[in-house]
């Protein structure tokens, strides 16, 4: 196959930033996407509407002359939101859904829930309202192994959950195991999004001839077993599996240090990405609806209209792209890639 013409894909799950960061990262979106669900993981976070109000605000204004793009907001759940903070985020029609961080799991997530369990009478509003819960699904305590903290999470935190509120409609963002693929599977009105980096690699990219900082995210890459069962799921054509980069710019000094950020960007090149990892099973016939139909499916979004190209040709990922005061290093900087967004 030397071209792919697909429906315009959506991405379910990414991180967007503020001020000159914004405007350096969004364009790279917005070429590849029509929509995306924005985090809310600001500094401090987006934690009610209007909070979502103004956000959206300084999205839309930094969106490139004469270009389409819809950001799809979220709310930020901390112990102190209520049920009012639902409602009103559900009345603006734009705030799609609110996201769930433990406190302390990934950046700027010190405002995150202590203790699930707090946040009942919110999750009772959104699911009479109908308002999807999107989880950051890690157990931060330390005494629990880092590859191991997407398990214990739906062992000890989702499986409840999911009993307290079977119908609460809830995304289980950025799996990386084998045992997400099997419960997303085995529940109701559940579903996930799945990253290109966690199609592509098993943790041992991280050290790969040294420790290689820009394959650092949450939840961490794990073994080969996991990455295979991410593969097959996101090519499986179910429903329940869609996408979403997780793409999350940090300069390259926040990385390349002795405490180096987490987060893999990927917003630059995506679908590339993405059709290298349907291609290497074999796939590519299932990548439009993976990247364009089930996301607003879930999210009861009409589907794009409009189409995108992707040539086969090789092309090499720049070493990096501008960002404020210092670069931002893409996911695979410097190697080659076998596709290209026409
Ligand atoms: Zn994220």
């Amino acid at each position: 196959m030397q071209t792919l013409t697909i429906t315009r894909p959506d991405d379910w799950h990414l991180h967007l930033r503020d001020g000159a960061a914004l405007k350096a990262v969004l364009p790279h979106t917005v070429r590849q996407f029509a929509r995306a669900i924005v985090m809310p993981n600001l500094k401090p976070p987006v934690r009610s509407l209007a909070d979502a109000t103004a956000y959206r605000d300084r999205i839309l204004a930094a969106i490139p002359e004469g270009q389409q793009f819809e950001p799809l907001m979220t709310l930020y759940l901390t112990d102190n939101t209520s049920p009012d903070d639902i409602i009103a985020a559900k009345a603006s029609q734009f705030v799609k859904a609110v996201k769930y961080y433990p406190a302390g799991a990934t950046t700027n997530s010190e405002f995150g829930v202590t203790d699930i369990r707090r946040c009942d009478r919110v999750f009772e509003t959104m699911q009479q309202v109908d308002m999807p819960l999107l989880l950051h699904g890690e157990v931060t305590h330390s005494a629990v192994d880092v590859f191991d903290r997407e398990k214990v999470f739906i062992e000890q935190q989702l499986t409840p959950l999911k009993q307290r509120f079977p119908n609460l409609r809830i995304v289980l963002e950025h799996i990386t195991t084998a045992d997400s693929v099997e419960f997303v599977l085995s529940a109701d009105n559940m579903a996930a999004t799945i990253t290109p980096q966690h199609m592509l690699f098993s943790r041992n990219i991280l050290f790969k001839g040294g420790i290689q900082p820009h394959f650092y995210c949450l939840p961490i890459l794990k073994r080969e077993q996991h990455r295979l069962a991410i593969l097959k799921a996101a090519t499986s054509g179910n429903p329940k599996f869609f996408l979403g980069t997780d793409s999350a710019p940090h300069g390259r000094n926040r990385k390349e240090t002795s405490c180096g950020c987490a987060g893999c960007y990927s917003a630059l090149h995506a679908m590339e990405l993405y059709a290298e990892a349907f291609e290497s099973v074999d796939a590519l016939d299932k990548l439009e609806a993976f990247a364009s139909f089930y996301g607003p499916d879930f999210y009861r979004l009409p589907r794009n209209s409009e189409q995108i190209t992707l040539n086969k040709t090789t092309w090499r990922i720049p070493d990096e792209v501008p960002f404020p005061e210092v670069g931002l290093v893409p996911l695979r900087a410097g190697e080659e890639i076998t596709w290209q967004l026409a």
